[in-house]
């Protein structure tokens, strides 16, 4: 940030009284720029015990696979961001079921929220930014051609401990995916 966004002055980076870490601040309107982490809300949608894929059509890692998620919205829930995203990415309905994985990409201060869902009907297709929009079963993920770091091991992990033989066992709410990530993939 070069100009306040409150009143248009050029804007200093200095440490603020009572703070620790260099911020945008205005010598003329007082105001103090935070800039804080991102937050992507997605999910992970199976029906019976294939998973539903998109084949990213924009930057970064076009061409690659993903599972649909983007950036959350102002005041909307991470659950409703994930419900956004798949309407967006694979124009499909789904039912949230719980939360799935919550990973850290400290190197580009992002945090994942993934939700695992099943999908409502059988309707479901590329959106704009989505190339393609695919059923895959674990022996059938293009394991090499996974879009994110992030994906891979929400994969990974759903299909060790969601097998689709377990379907109805009841399972803890805690078990979630927790985990940091601090370098490119
Ligand atoms: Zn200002």
């Amino acid at each position: 940030m070069k100009f306040c966004s409150d009143c248009g002055e050029k804007v200093i980076y200095k440490v603020p009284e009572g703070d620790n870490i260099k911020r945008a601040c205005c010598p003329s309107c007082g105001a103090i720029h935070y800039v804080n982490p991102k937050i992507i809300s997605g999910s992970l949608i199976y029906q019976g015990e294939k998973v539903l894929l998109a084949k990213r059509a924009i930057p970064p890692r076009e061409n690659f696979w993903t599972i649909p998620a983007g950036f959350l919205e102002l005041k909307e829930s991470t659950e409703n961001g994930a419900i956004r995203e798949v309407r967006e990415e694979v124009n499909a309905e789904i039912k949230v079921e719980r939360l799935l994985s919550v990973i850290d990409i400290v190197h580009i201060s992002q945090v994942y929220i993934i939700y695992l869902s099943s999908l409502k009907g059988n309707s479901f297709s590329p959106g704009v930014e989505s190339l393609d929009a695919k059923l895959f079963s674990e022996e059938e993920i293009p394991w090499d051609d996974l879009a994110f770091e992030s994906i891979k091991e929400t994969l990974r992990f759903y299909f060790k401990n969601f097998p689709y033989s377990e379907r109805n066992k009841k399972r803890e709410d805690n078990l979630i995916l927790r985990m940091s990530i601090d370098q490119k993939f």
